[in-house]
């Protein structure tokens, strides 16, 4: 099978910058997680060919040598000059690698072929403020898990006793079988592959070596997440069948609505009510940010819609990257609930402004002129 182009792979332009490519890499990286794809087989195979294509379009070197000569130019197998391997990295490897800055150190990854069984990952969905958010907390979560039975440490065997070797494996945890002419290996349907049997199983967890319990967790959530953000806990999942290792506590963030800033990326946006005078005539507003509250100048003359940005009062981003901007856009409001007075005032000043023309509301006025072209060019 042809290899597929290491562009179209991690669906960028040839011209992409390293950012891009970066952007790209992380969004499909996450997206054929396998933990995210229990029923996609092909999701892994996938999570390695964009893996593969990142690492040859991430080093400059080997760009160029790819944009020169195309997969020959970076392939061992074809034998050119300068080619280098795609290492075996396993998925866990490769993961830690790119999320290690969120999930945090001490990832275990997946453990294939052992005898014991690796605890079940859990998964606790955490809703928090936008201002824990930003700032980054510490929260506590009670999560129902299984935990090594203390009574037997784990192993499932009766105070005093030790499991027996499986007499059906004989220890080995698998057997082998004849069919046809070959001889298959399968996991010893006695003891589950641990090579072990309890004949005299541990009252309290009845030979599991597990028992259900809920644990409190303290979580550090780090400055910067955002929704669908998740940060790993290694090792505070269900504990291992049979003393095997524990799986690992994904919490996945979720970020309430707030009344007044809505978020994107490392920006966040809010609406200003201004009045009419203030509009007019300029003035100062005081405005809210997430650390206190600051003074915004409006200019004489602002439109309703403009948009102010207020620098780096926005969210400092969790993987990196320069402080967001707060940019408030001002919508200007209309006075309600006038009294006679107000209304003969009102009426005065749009007979002043009139008298002006398009002098006073020029938007105004190119608009109605463009309405005017449309209607001369269908002959209205
Ligand atoms: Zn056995
Ligand atoms: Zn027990």
């Amino acid at each position: 099978m042809a290899k597929e182009d290491y562009y179209e792979l991690l669906g960028v332009p040839r011209n992409a910058s390293d950012s891009d490519i970066k952007k790209s890499f992380r969004r499909l990286a996450m997206k054929y997680h396998p933990d995210r794809n229990r029923d996609n087989p092909t999701a892994e195979e996938q999570f390695k060919k964009v893996k593969e294509a990142y690492d040859v379009l991430s080093d400059p070197k080997k760009r160029s040598a790819y944009d020169q000569f195309g997969h020959a130019g970076v392939d061992p197998s074809m034998g050119a000059a300068g080619g280098f391997g795609f290492t075996g990295e396993s998925f866990s490897d490769i993961f830690s690698d790119v999320f290690g800055d969120i999930f945090g150190a001490g990832a275990t990854g997946r453990r294939r072929g052992s005898r014991v069984q690796r605890g079940a990952d859990l998964r606790y969905n955490l809703e928090i403020t936008l201002e824990e958010a930003v700032a980054g907390t510490e929260v506590k979560i009670r999560v129902p898990t299984l935990v090594t039975c203390e009574e037997c440490n784990g192993t499932g065997t009766k105070k005093g006793t030790a499991p027996t070797t499986c007499s059906t494996c004989q220890g080995h945890g698998a057997i082998r079988m004849q069919q046809g002419f070959f001889a298959v290996q399968q996991t010893c349907p006695t003891c589950h592959g641990t090579g072990q049997q309890i004949k005299d199983p541990c009252r309290v967890c009845h030979g599991q070596g597990r028992v259900q319990e809920t644990k409190t967790l303290s979580v550090k959530i780090p400055a910067g997440v955002d929704t669908g953000d998740r940060i790993r806990l290694a090792g505070e999942g269900e504990a291992g069948e049979s003393g095997g290792p524990p799986g690992d506590l994904y919490v996945q963030i979720a970020v309430k609505e707030h009344p007044i800033f809505t978020r994107d990326g490392a920006n966040l946006y809010c609406e200003v009510p201004i009045s009419f005078p203030t509009a007019c005539l300029g003035g100062e507003l005081e405005v809210p940010t997430l650390d206190g509250k600051v003074v915004l100048k409006i200019p004489a003359e602002t439109q309703t819609g403009k948009l102010f940005r207020l620098r780096g009062k926005g969210v400092k981003p969790v993987r990196g990257g320069p402080q967001g901007d707060l940019l408030c856009r001002v919508r200007i409001e209309t006075p309600v609930h006038l009294n006679k007075d107000q209304v003969e005032l009102i009426k005065q000043l749009d007979d002043s402004l009139s008298g002006g023309g398009s002098h006073h509301s020029p938007q105004a006025h190119g608009w109605l002129d463009g309405v005017k072209q449309f209607f001369d060019k269908l002959g209205l």
